[in-house]
């Protein structure tokens, strides 16, 4: 009677030695990719490089699409759209995977720099839902673009090299906390006190720590302060993606949220040759903060794109979108026995026990979601037991105790059948998050099967 029952089941009590195997190579290039691509910047280059190299081509808005095709549009440098013209016609659908590059990290203001006390600063506005205090005391490292009056726009990349200086968020030292460790978490450390110490030394001339660090990136980079008007820099944990655990079973890194999926939802689609779907990858921008602007999940630009696949293969864009199906591929918690009382373990994703498909996010009553279909959910579990993915459903935490949204609702409002899915996570939104590396590659199994079937 025992086949009755369902039974959640770890990955490495159900796959072949060979697949845990294959787990452990493919994460060793995911974390030279989590290494290149701290920023949403950064992961689309990559993803550019990755995909050229692969046989893709930059494809503009207007210009011809056939069936074959392997094309990529870059949106603006933060955003990219890959999409494998398949050999069906295109009324069909499209297979259509969207996970986010962006992650949660301390941007830079405008007018940022300043001197105080001794010691010069940044003036900075966090990015995404950070526990504040988790961000001072740690090595961090500054990422960005300075785009320049006169057009050019200069990349910046300090202190992941170890010979590079990092940057630093000061605390307070125990022995003076007396009235900080009666404040909650959330206030320990507050907004404005996120101020990254950069330099102390001053100039001979005026005695300003603000124009000795002035000065040297005047040297390296020919910027003035007045740059920084138009910069976007930010500050993320200067940390290398590293194994994590004797078993070296886990990976502990800055940005698992999002590249954990994107990663695998990149690499299933440039490992195919051909496809007979035509399949769309997508890697946003800005899912940590609302998904607003042009490069997030709520542009327009998904719809123009499905437009022109119409109007260039002879299709219908509703029937496209009526036909089309899926993935929000974005993270989700890991089962935490440090912290049992958020979770409802029957419902929880578990960390080894696979893929996690989510069918519904939100908070309080489901309000805020996308709710996949039970018919999508058992289409899926058809697609994925022909390759023998291990995957698990799960909730984010017990009812009333909080909650999240992903991209998938501003998808599936435009008609197209969508559910969540992705890796658990350990310490999500932390500055070193730990995830498995068989959760990772069932992640990548599930996407590639869901392209193909
Ligand atoms: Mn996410
Ligand atoms: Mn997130």
């Amino acid at each position: 009677m025992s086949e009755l029952k369902y039974k959640k089941k770890t990955v490495y009590e159900v796959v072949d030695k060979k697949i845990i195997d294959e787990a452990f190579a493919y994460s060793e290039n995911y974390k030279k990719f989590l290494d290149t691509a701290k920023t949403e910047r950064e992961a689309v280059n990559e993803a550019i490089r990755m995909a050229l190299s692969a046989g893709y081509r930059e494809y503009k808005l207007g210009e011809k699409i056939s069936a074959g095709d392997k094309i990529f549009l870059n949106n603006r440098g933060k955003n990219l759209f890959l999409i494998s013209v398949g050999s069906e016609p295109i009324n069909e659908g499209i297979r259509i995977s969207a996970s986010h590059v962006d992650a949660p990290r301390i941007d830079l203001k405008q007018c940022p720099l300043y001197d105080e006390g001794g010691m010069a600063f940044f003036k900075t506005h966090y990015y995404g839902g950070i526990k504040k205090y988790q961000w001072v005391a740690t090595p961090l490292a500054l990422h960005g673009v300075i785009a320049t009056a006169d057009g050019n726009v200069i990349d910046v990349a300090i202190g992941e090299d170890d010979s590079d200086p990092i940057f630093y968020i000061n605390d307070l030292l125990p022995h003076l906390d007396k009235e900080q460790s009666k404040r909650t978490v959330s206030e320990a450390i507050k907004g404005e006190q996120l101020n990254v110490l950069v330099g102390s030394r001053p100039d001979d001339e005026e005695n300003s720590i603000s124009l000795a660090v002035l000065k040297l990136l005047n040297e390296k980079y020919g910027i003035i302060e007045e740059d920084f008007l138009s910069a976007e820099l930010c500050v993320v944990p200067a940390l290398k993606a590293r194994d994590a655990g004797f078993d070296r079973s886990m990976i502990a890194a800055y940005g698992h949220d999002d590249r954990v999926c994107a990663y695998p939802a990149l690499t299933a689609l440039l490992e195919q040759k051909e496809t007979k779907h035509t399949v769309m990858c997508i890697l946003a921008d800005k899912e940590e903060t609302g998904s607003d602007g042009p490069t997030g999940m709520q542009s327009i630009l998904m719809l123009d794109l499905i437009n022109e696949l119409a109007a260039n293969l002879g299709g219908n864009a509703a029937l496209i979108r009526a036909n089309s199906k899926c993935l929000s591929a974005d993270v989700s918690v890991a089962y935490d026995p440090n912290f049992p009382e958020v979770f409802e373990k029957n419902n929880t994703p578990m960390l080894s026990c696979g893929a996690i498909f989510a069918k519904f996010t939100g908070s309080g009553g489901k309000y805020g979601t996308n709710d996949a279909d039970a018919e999508y959910i058992a289409w899926l579990r058809r697609a994925l037991s022909e390759d023998g993915v291990v995957w698990q459903t799960g909730e984010l935490g017990r009812v009333d105790c909080g909650g999240g949204g992903t991209v998938a609702k501003y998808i599936s409002k435009h008609n197209i059948e969508t559910i969540d899915l992705g890796v658990p996570v350990v310490s999500m939104h932390a500055p070193c998050e730990i995830i498995s590396k068989v959760d990772l590659y069932e992640t990548f199994r599930a996407i590639r099967a869901f392209y193909k079937f």
